[in-house]
């Protein structure tokens, strides 16, 4: 069965939490509370935002650990969660795998529903363990076998991670980080880039040894200074729920001077809810939240930015359809 053929127990409205991502009343016992995930964090899941006026896409998300790291039980059917997603104005996302078994994952769940696309990679907290485990190389074939499917359109996410990787591991990430963008280059597909306390070294590796043609940095973590760059290299900067953190004025800086046309924005779900809802899991479904702060700060139509956005989403990975 398609995993979009899953029955939607009942629409979603705005202002409440969609019903797949409930918790289960007490004592109810359908069919349905098996799917539903145990959300033990504060509030459970956000209510559904008002939808977007213009559809847009989540170009970076995690289905498959989406729900596991909140403690739970099954999580919520894809095709359940791009329904709700849907219901918000949210038309599709690309599935991003971090390591073998979820770049597995992915390269066969974007031929299930047409509303998603994919990237394969290993994390750049993966590699020094593969690496260590003399594991690497073989991992890194899987991961170019993985990539070449029609639907897989891009490497990632990939890159330097100075904050959960230590000195030890640095030289494994980044032989990893090259290969990929190595892989990249060769099948013409984009690179989705893991960058975290390492601007420096991720901009020197790319110019060093040559970036594709289509480069995001993900979870967008620098400011006006990066984005600069960026604007010079024509690489994407794609936003995500951080940038409305009350203490992240430096992101908000660099949204405004990235190049409109190089504007991404993600969710990253399960992680990074925006504000007012941090600490509650996040979804692709929240994601409007984001994109609403986005035109504020940008002070542009929400209409105009949404449309922006779907334009720059397609330019990188292609069509959905
Ligand atoms: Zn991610």
């Amino acid at each position: 069965m398609p995993l979009s053929a899953h029955p939607s127990p009942r629409p979603s409205v705005p202002g409440e939490i969609p019903a797949p991502y409930r918790e289960p009343e007490p004592g109810s016992r359908s069919d349905d509370d098996a799917l539903q995930p145990r959300t033990h964090r504060k509030g459970g899941y956000p209510p559904l935002p008002d939808p977007l006026p213009v559809p847009v896409i989540d170009n970076h998300t995690h289905f498959d650990i989406h729900g596991a790291i909140h403690g739970a039980a099954p999580e919520v059917p894809i095709g359940r969660a791009l329904d709700t997603a849907a219901a918000a104005g949210v038309a599709g996302a690309v599935q991003v795998g971090t390591d073998l078994a979820s770049s597995r994952f992915t390269a066969a769940v974007v031929d299930q529903d047409p509303r998603l696309l994919g990237a394969v990679a290993l994390h750049p907290n993966e590699a020094p363990l593969l690496a260590e485990a003399g594991l690497l190389d073989d991992a890194l074939a899987e991961i170019e076998a993985l990539a070449a499917g029609d639907r897989v359109r891009a490497l990632g996410e990939t890159g330097l991670d100075y904050f959960r990787t230590g000195d030890a591991g640095r030289g494994s990430q980044l032989e990893s980080f090259r290969s990929h963008i190595d892989i990249a280059r060769r099948l013409g597909k984009a690179l989705q880039i893991h960058d975290r306390d390492a601007h420096d070294d991720v901009v020197a590796t790319l110019l060093a040894d040559g970036a594709p043609d289509r480069v995001v940095l993900h979870c967008f973590s620098g400011g006006a200074d990066l984005a600069r760059r960026c604007n010079e290299q024509g690489w994407y900067m794609s936003f995500a729920g951080t940038v409305t953190f009350k203490n992240a004025a430096n992101l908000r800086e660099a949204l405004l001077v990235a190049d409109p046309a190089l504007v991404l924005v993600e969710t990253d779900a399960p992680f990074l809810t925006p504000h007012p809802h941090r600490g509650r899991p996040n979804a692709s479904y929240v994601m409007p939240t984001t994109v609403r702060a986005m035109a504020e700060v940008l002070g542009t139509p929400l209409e105009t930015l949404c449309t922006r956005l779907t334009l720059n989403t397609e330019a990188v990975y292609g069509r959905w359809d």
